[in-house]
């Protein structure tokens, strides 16, 4: 009998990495046209978390020759601060996190994690080290719990309802016919975005990466379901080096800094009351914000 459990226990292993993986980069593939050839330097070393400092030094970025995307971006994001990158569609802020999580390398300058050049540290020591929750979420054909249980395949169940506790998806699993055991994804019960994004946050919170990656939702949530995400942010933040890209100002007000692009470029940052008192790019886009919220 051994011999017929061993593969089948080690195709359930192989399974689940792969779905572990897709999971990470799901979204980021998606904005891609087409898969870059990025490749680990000959003599990398893993990447060593300390503090989770994050630096962009005079970063600057083209897809093409003729076409500058960023221009000499220089940022940091200090261990456990929460900074947001807001402006304009097509400023570059996905950009950036592409950048960051090495689907490109940069054209000129660098990018730091704790000190070290993110081209000399293997990719998947990087990417171990990076959660990101997309804007679309990819749920897979399996049952909510495992949708989250994945993240972190040796999570006991205490840490994985715990999880679900925290990313405020608990109300929603008790209105589910089977609890934590209903079946999701395409063959099974439809999420709304905002539910989804909530499950990418759960996976978050269960992982504990040391950098957090969030892209907020470009299409608009209800009120309720964007306080419970807020919410829920707030939890998996706790301790985290996070970057926000932000469509809605109102979702970063309280964030340590925010960064104003515009046209490839950092304008203006600082808090969103200082931001505010400059009354310069960033106060336009709030006031313009404010007045489609008022029609
Ligand atoms: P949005 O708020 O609409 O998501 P953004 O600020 O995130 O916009 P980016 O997605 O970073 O903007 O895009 C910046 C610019 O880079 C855009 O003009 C876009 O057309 C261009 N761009 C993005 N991805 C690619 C690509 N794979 N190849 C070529 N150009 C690209």
């Amino acid at each position: 009998t051994m011999q017929v459990f061993m593969p089948l226990n080690f195709l359930g292993f192989v399974y689940r990495e792969i779905r572990g993986a897709l999971a990470n980069i799901e979204n980021l593939f998606k904005l891609l046209d087409k898969v870059p050839a990025i490749s680990d330097a000959n003599n990398s070393t893993s990447l060593h978390i300390s503090k989770g400092k994050i630096e962009f030094k005079d970063v600057s970025f083209h897809y093409r020759h003729d076409r500058p995307i960023l221009r000499g971006v220089n940022f940091n994001v200090e261990p456990g601060q929460r900074v947001a990158v807001v402006g304009e569609s097509g400023a570059g802020k996905s950009t950036l996190v592409k950048l960051l999580f090495r689907f490109y390398d940069v054209s000129d300058g660098g990018i730091f994690i704790d000190g070290q050049d993110i081209r000399k540290v293997s990719q998947s020591s990087l990417r171990k080290a990076i959660g990101i929750v997309p804007q679309d979420t990819v749920l897979f054909n399996d049952t909510l719990y495992e949708n989250v249980h994945y993240a972190r395949p040796d999570a006991s169940e205490e840490e994985v309802k715990q999880a679900i506790r925290l990313a405020h998806l608990e109300h929603f699993v008790e209105s589910l016919p089977d609890g934590y055991q209903t079946m999701v994804g395409e063959r099974g019960l439809k999420l709304s975005g905002g539910e989804k994004q909530r499950v990418a946050i759960a996976r978050v919170i269960l992982k504990r990466p040391p950098i957090l990656l969030f892209d907020e939702a470009t299409s608009s949530l209800d009120s309720q379901s964007e306080g419970a995400i807020l919410a829920a942010l707030r939890e998996v933040a706790q301790g985290h080096t996070s970057l926000v890209i932000a469509h809605r100002l109102s979702t970063i007000v309280d964030a340590d800094n925010i960064l104003v692009m515009h046209q490839g470029r950092i304008v203006e940052q600082g808090q969103h009351s200082e931001l505010l008192a400059d009354n310069g790019y960033y106060a336009r886009l709030w006031q313009h914000q404010q007045q489609e919220a008022n029609e």
